[in-house]
């Protein structure tokens, strides 16, 4: 079990950050199915607020991830009146230079979003918050994720997740895509968060109020879903396929689908690729299980 003990603060109050996906491939192929965006804003929206309600020394930091950049659209601890609206505002602005920074114009299908950008952003906040003094509120990150992972993430996403469990930070997340997450399911699994992939997106709120609500001294009183299944497999990092077996350095545990000579991460020189048997200085195995 590798669920991480809660740090004991002062109290059971919360800094929520919360990972917005907004990638307009992955919304605009979901209105027709469930949910439209307009519609998913709307139950976020009063989730964020009832966290606030719930302690007034809770605090929530809302971040965008886009296609192509990723930003803060969003923090209660910055005085303003009009809450929702500058958040909607700063989202709209974000939506905009996200498309402007667009690559290039052909995606394939839907295309990820730069996931390990946010949940870098939030924990270097969370960072911030521990080094503000001893009394801060408790950090958890809550990922609302649609788009399909993006193998080519997978080293920045599981170096972010290893952050996020040195510093007892759980990451949430809440499936809104048609698929499930690997990396989102290990980074549930590896921090001791509560992964869901809710079955009626039209009741989205009553998912998060109950489920994602709660402070996290009260999680242990809760009954939270618990992980039914985690796929573990990973990426290669030549090809950034996702993959069941693989070669691996010794040195320095990269992991390939093929056998190279040398280690393109840390220059490591292999033996000879052997027909029957696997060579000394990397084994055929089964990728590591976190
Ligand atoms: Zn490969
Ligand atoms: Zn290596």
């Amino acid at each position: 079990m590798t669920s991480v003990p809660s740090k004991l603060y002062t109290d059971d109050v919360s800094l929520l950050m919360v990972l917005l996906d907004t990638n307009p491939f992955f919304w605009s192929a979901a209105t027709a199915t469930s949910l439209s965006f307009s519609k998913f804003l709307s139950h976020v929206l009063a989730f964020l607020n009832s966290v606030l309600l719930l302690n007034q020394l809770n605090q929530v930091v809302v971040i965008a991830t886009g296609f192509n950049t990723c930003d803060y659209v969003f923090d209660s601890s910055v005085g303003s009146i009009q809450r929702a609206e500058s958040l909607l505002q700063k989202l709209e602005a974000f939506v905009v230079k996200d498309e402007q920074l667009g690559k290039e114009g052909s995606v394939d299908g839907i295309g990820s979003s730069l996931l390990s950008g946010s949940l870098s952003m939030a924990l270097c906040y969370i960072q911030r918050i521990f080094r503000s003094g001893p009394l801060h509120p408790q950090p958890r990150i809550l990922c609302l994720h649609g788009s399909p992972d993006g193998p080519e993430q997978y080293v920045a996403i599981m170096n972010a997740i290893f952050s996020a469990q040195r510093s007892m930070v759980p990451i949430d997340s809440c499936l809104l895509g048609a698929q499930h997450s690997a990396f989102l399911q290990q980074a549930s699994y590896i921090t001791g968060g509560v992964y869901l992939k809710p079955q009626q997106l039209d009741g989205l709120f009553q998912y998060l109020s109950t489920v994602f609500g709660a402070d996290l001294l009260s999680r242990s009183f809760l009954q939270l879903p618990k992980p039914v299944g985690v796929d573990f497999r990973a990426s290669c990092f030549c090809h950034k396929n996702t993959i069941d077996m693989g070669y691996i350095c010794s040195v320095c545990l990269s992991i390939f689908c093929q056998h190279h000579k040398k280690c393109s991460t840390c220059g490591s020189v292999f033996g000879q690729a052997q027909t029957n048997a696997p060579s000394t200085s990397s084994q055929k195995r089964k990728t590591p299980e976190t």
